[in-house]
């Protein structure tokens, strides 16, 4: 047994994605991902130094889906068994008041994930069948869950409490949970090893733009707000997602609309965002159709930036200022444009962007204010896969 080597899966609806990390080296050997599982038309593509090998089919279900990664392991000379893994890391997105750690898996751990279901029905069911599965091809490898909720376990009762009525609150488990909680964590964490400081000594703001997106303010190392709440509905404009709205339009809907409950779950977590704007949810195609002089395109733009500062806004007063500012994931890391406009016109908060080193190209942590600035503004990629790696490195070792 290679006693670095974790496999790290995440497992959706429709789709399962896997890496096998080196938490040595933080390397990712090998990576893949299994699409369209149920359908006749599945694929997987796995990908090892750099060359991609797929194989299409019907996929049954997520156990088949993960035999068929394993046989691709085998094929290009990772065999998960013979060369074997220290540990699996699951990703689950809802911990509930339950999970607040990474969690060596066992039967009760799965019942209970299951269990919270009912606050994230179409993520924690996906999650336990994937965790189900790797259990049956690994049954003696040490399983963890790494909880997406667990970072803003913490938050404080007035960022994490929905103003209604106490005792319905209480009894159907609403209140503000966050997600995103592994990329938050380990962005921040990175954030303080690159500029040589303790995460403890100063306050940050996490900016987590991917096709999900979510933003932090992180107290002396400890989250304090996050943008979103119950379920990953809520907060920033997202590719597929609301993101904020009155929840008034949900009633509106289901009234006039005459809408159900499941569609109008489809509407705001499927076809609204930038999708439902611009009929696009990926960036570089929104940017494509800008360019092109798209109205639709520059009014989703322009909903999505006046979103994100709000959200600025409201944490630089949350925290008392900021000392950082970090932009991440696909967009975050990506997008010049965004993050300049996402903070113009604030210097005389301290915050300026320089236009260099903004449109400098690196995948490198780097500084993007100007030197001597107040507030430092740094792009840092996120790395969720090996922040759950070395999560079920260290919590299956001292288990
Ligand atoms: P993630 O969920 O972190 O993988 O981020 C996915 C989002 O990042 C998609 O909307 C992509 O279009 C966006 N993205 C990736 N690369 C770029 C890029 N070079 N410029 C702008 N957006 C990008």
């Amino acid at each position: 047994m290679t006693d670095s080597l974790v496999l790290v899966i995440n497992s959706g609806s429709s789709s399962l994605k896997y890496q096998l990390v080196d938490t040595a080296t933080g390397a990712a050997v090998a990576s893949g991902l299994v699409e369209r599982i149920g359908e006749a038309d599945g694929i997987i593509a796995h990908t090892v130094d750099g060359e991609t090998i797929e194989h299409s089919g019907p996929i049954a279900d997520h156990a088949e889906g993960l035999r068929l990664a394993f046989d691709m392991f085998e094929r290009t000379g990772h065999g998960l068994t013979s060369a074997g893994v220290a540990a699996v890391g699951h990703r689950v997105v809802h911990g509930g008041n339950v999970f607040y750690e990474p969690t060596l898996i066992t039967d009760d751990v799965v019942a209970e994930i299951s269990r919270l279901s009912t606050l994230a029905p179409l993520h924690n069911p996906p999650n336990v069948v994937g965790i189900e599965s790797a259990r049956a091809l690994l049954p003696q490898v040490p399983h963890v869950a790494v909880f997406d909720t667990a970072f803003f376990h913490g938050l404080p009762a007035a960022a994490s409490t929905y103003a209604i009525d106490i005792d319905v609150a209480k009894r159907h488990g609403v209140r503000r949970y966050g997600f995103h909680g592994t990329s938050h964590d380990f962005v921040s964490s990175r954030v303080a090893e690159f500029l040589g400081r303790d995460r403890a000594d100063f306050n940050q703001i996490v900016l987590h733009l991917g096709n999900g997106a979510s933003a932090s303010a992180i107290e002396r190392g400890k989250a304090i707000d996050t943008s979103m709440g119950l379920t990953p509905l809520e907060g920033l404009v997202m590719g597929t997602r609301s993101g904020d709205i009155d929840p008034g339009i949900v009633l509106h809907l289901r009234r006039s609309a005459e809408l159900d409950v499941d569609a109008i779950d489809e509407l705001l977590n499927r076809r609204s965002g930038l999708k439902g704007l611009s009929g696009v949810n990926d960036f570089r195609e929104l940017q494509g159709l800008i360019d092109a002089g798209d109205e639709g395109a520059k009014l989703a733009y322009d909903v999505y930036i006046h979103r994100l500062r709000r959200y600025i806004g409201a944490y630089l007063i949350e925290l008392g200022g900021a000392d950082v500012i970090t932009f991440t994931a696909g967009v975050g890391e990506n997008s010049p444009g965004v993050r300049a406009d996402a903070l113009a016109g604030l210097t005389r908060f301290g915050i300026a962007v320089d236009p260099d080193r903004n449109t400098a190209k690196s995948r490198e942590a780097r500084v993007i204010s100007p030197d001597g600035a107040e507030v430092t503004v740094l792009v840092v990629p996120t790395n969720e896969e090996l922040a759950i790696a070395r999560a079920a490195i260290r919590t299956s070792s001292s288990a």
